[in-house]
């Protein structure tokens, strides 16, 4: 099919719940992609921060090939050595205790929230927990993620959604504390907010949190689907922080393009939450998804893949901040941590129209919100790649 023909058949027979850019990528190779044009591109959004190692990267095609060639779906009524390897390397290198294997984001955060209420209701049998969610916040589309994303423009033609949610504002600790009562189980943030514009976490504010969790025992849920995976220059952000969530949610780069999540809990709500009959999925962690899992855990310690990334965050870092001194009439900030970033443009300088002219130029690049400039390339990006980006967005603005 041409290009033409594959966006117009697309047009015709998939629900019209995304505004595609026009192109239609066929091919991928280490950071760039090829439309069915020929048209090369570097990708500076790695299918939204799920491509960490890029498109092929030694031994990933080879172990998942071989999986395939062995059996690609058994069932968790069954035990599989891939499911062995991935939760241990999941579980290992979290510190945390015990880990279940989803399907995407939004499934790991409903089993995170499951998790949450159910350590609740075993403590004192009752049905009234509330969970402190933050505004700006994205934790997937699925009708429990939905109520605890902060962002009424999603929820709205949705509602009702699921009770029990109330809104904090992130990194204002006082607006967190207004909200805590006798009936919260848990608080729900992302370590860095992704969708809402690119937000770490201030170290106050997350460590007051961890605070005030300990001493109510509520239990503090990380969302690391998009800052997790080495993203930040650390496996997970939080060790940014010198804090361990109870319960962790990671997704996107943890299969870096097969579609796996998780939610991983620590000693206590392991112990103390879901057991056989609460919860289950059929795909969730099947053996060829966790060959990925164990496999894009072994390439990140074999090629010291965090290591780069912290590298090259700090090189991103610096070739943004000369371009937002250089463009300070447009660009009103710069944050980040390590390889998720974010360039915040003026209100009357809106994205939409920097991304398209990018793509026109042969670069891959999204927002986050309206007016945010979203950088999270591939971990194994070079300096060079960083420098051609940087070059491109010049000639767009
Ligand atoms: C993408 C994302 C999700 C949802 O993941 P899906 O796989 O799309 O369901 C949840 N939380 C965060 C922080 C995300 O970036």
């Amino acid at each position: 099919m041409t290009q033409n023909e594959i966006m117009k058949t697309v047009d015709e027979y998939v629900l019209h719940t995304y505004n595609r850019y026009p192109l239609s990528i066929e091919r991928g190779e280490g950071v760039r992609v090829w439309d069915t044009e020929g048209k090369e591109y570097l990708d500076f959004m790695a299918g939204i921060a799920v491509y960490a190692l890029g498109y092929h990267y030694p031994g990933y095609d080879e172990a998942l090939k071989g999986q395939i060639d062995k059996v690609l779906h058994t069932s968790n009524l069954y035990y599989h050595e891939p499911l062995a390897l991935a939760a241990k390397a999941v579980v290992t290198s979290s510190g945390l205790s015990k880990v279940f294997f989803t399907n995407s984001g939004a499934e790991a955060i409903e089993g995170a929230i499951k998790s949450a209420r159910k350590y609740a209701w075993l403590k004192d049998k009752k049905n009234d927990h509330e969970i402190i969610a933050m505004k700006s916040s994205f934790h997937g589309r699925s009708v429990g993620a939905l109520s605890v994303t902060g962002n009424a423009h999603y929820q709205e033609p949705f509602k009702p959604l699921m009770g029990g949610v109330v809104f904090a504002e992130y990194n204002n600790i006082e607006s967190v504390k207004a909200l805590v009562n006798d009936s919260t189980c848990a608080i729900i943030m992302e370590t860095v907010q992704g969708e809402g514009g690119i937000y770490p976490a201030d170290p106050e504010f997350i460590r007051e949190i961890r605070r005030i969790c300990d001493e109510k025992d509520i239990l503090l849920i990380l969302d690391e689907i998009q800052c997790g995976m080495g993203r930040t220059g650390k496996l997970w952000a939080y060790e940014h922080y010198g804090i361990m969530p109870d319960i962790m949610t990671c997704a996107k780069a943890l299969g870096c393009g097969v579609p796996v999540g998780a939610f991983v809990l620590n000693e206590k709500v392991a112990a103390n939450s879901l057991v056989p009959g609460d919860h289950g999925t059929t795909y969730g962690g099947n053996p060829f998804v966790c060959a990925a899992v164990d496999t894009v855990f072994e390439l990140f310690r074999e090629n010291d893949i965090v290591s780069h990334a912290e590298a090259m965050g700090k090189y991103l870092a610096d070739a943004l901040d000369a371009f937002a001194a250089r463009h300070a009439d447009k660009v009103v900030a710069h944050r980040g941590l390590g390889l998720i970033r974010g360039l915040e443009f003026a209100p009357d300088c809106p994205v939409g129209p920097i991304t398209n002219k990018a793509l026109e130029k042969g670069l891959l690049i999204i927002s986050a919100s309206n007016n945010v400039l979203r950088f999270v390339p591939p971990l194994v990006i070079t300096e060079a790649d960083v420098d051609e980006a940087v070059r491109i967005l010049e000639a767009c603005i």
